[in-house]
């Protein structure tokens, strides 16, 4: 509960420009709504978009980028402005409906700036059920200056009556060329080592920077060189100590992305490839792969994955060695 927690920035990355200025430009033709929601993958930004959203309807100039200067903008830039909420998970559990009643009680009062009222509700996919009741009333009931930005997951249901009280924004991740524009402007790596973060990011620049810039490339080099060893030796202990607490799902998604290129590859498929990179060791790999092969490998990493989410982290060493013993014997030496 509480402020935004983050500082203001007047950087929109290039691939939301488009999207603030058709929102702002709604409200300035009067036809801004009270309830936004935007829906996004992570790592494309979609919280910096509705962070200068907000900023600009708290901003007391109207002019099509929040002034900075106002007494509002200084507020909300210094993560103070007393009018701008924030409802999100707390310690990593779900929206409770006391925290959506909190909410509700401050925005029935009247704006302490005399200007609008603002509610983020960040990981709107995680309110309660009761809590998205509660919150669905006020949506309900508008009042007057007071705007409500819900961010949620784009993989996540959320609640069809949330979702019909709102203004949906769905926010693409941008198209390759933007994205490696934008990345080679923020990062000096080689422009193949770029495609790859991007590709093995799934198109989402922010998280393919972060890959970049926590030499992640490196490590999936590492762990596919393990992997082979895995493979040709039919021994899990080559590549089990190669998993990281920190990265694990990270693995085995770069396993799986191995696998579907691999189907790929039998099906002579060319397009969509994540792999690119590995194309040798890829082809190198299917000369002894069947489609049904691959097939039930990548059913068995996707179990590994599903569990690892929902198990408990005790478990991760018995989860992988259990799913790559498989590998061997139900793919491998099949
Ligand atoms: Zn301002």
């Amino acid at each position: 509960m509480g402020k935004f927690n983050f500082v203001m920035t007047a950087i929109i990355y290039p691939w939301l420009q488009s999207y603030y200025e058709r929102i702002t430009a709604a409200f300035q033709q009067g036809y801004g709504h009270h309830a936004l929601l935007f829906r996004a993958e992570q790592g494309i930004g979609a919280d910096q978009l509705i962070h200068a959203v907000a900023n600009w309807l708290m901003c007391q100039h109207s002019s099509p980028r929040p002034c900075g200067e106002c007494h509002s903008c200084r507020l909300f830039a210094a993560g103070n402005h007393p009018d701008v909420y924030q409802l999100a998970p707390v310690e990593n559990k779900d929206i409770g409906v006391d925290q959506v009643r909190e909410i509700n009680e401050k925005v029935s009062q009247r704006a302490q700036q005399n200007g609008n009222k603002a509610v983020y509700v960040q990981s709107a996919e995680r309110l309660t059920e009761s809590a998205a009741n509660a919150l669905l009333k006020t949506l309900e009931e508008p009042r007057p200056n007071t705007y409500f930005l819900l961010n949620a997951d784009l993989s996540s249901p959320l609640m069809t009556t949330i979702y019909s009280r709102c203004q949906v924004w769905l926010i693409n991740t941008p198209s390759e060329q933007q994205a490696l524009n934008w990345l080679q402007l923020h990062n000096y790596s080689e422009i193949s080592e770029i495609q790859t973060a991007l590709r093995i990011s799934y198109g989402r620049p922010l998280l393919a920077l972060h890959c970049l810039e926590q030499g992640w490339l490196e490590k999936r080099r590492e762990f596919f060189r393990a992997f082979w060893l895995f493979y040709t030796r039919r021994s899990p202990l080559e590549l089990l100590p190669l998993f990281d607490k920190e990265l694990i799902l990270q693995q085995v998604d770069w396993l799986l992305a191995f696998l579907s290129d691999a189907l790929k590859d039998k099906l002579n498929i060319t397009s969509g490839w994540i792999c690119r990179d590995l194309i040798r060791g890829i082809q190198q790999f299917n000369e002894r792969q069947t489609v049904a092969g691959l097939l039930t490998a990548t059913k068995i990493m996707q179990k590994v994955r599903s569990d690892l989410v929902q198990i408990n982290a005790v478990n991760q060493e018995l989860i992988l060695l259990d799913g790559l013993t498989r590998l061997i014997t139900e793919v491998f030496e099949h």
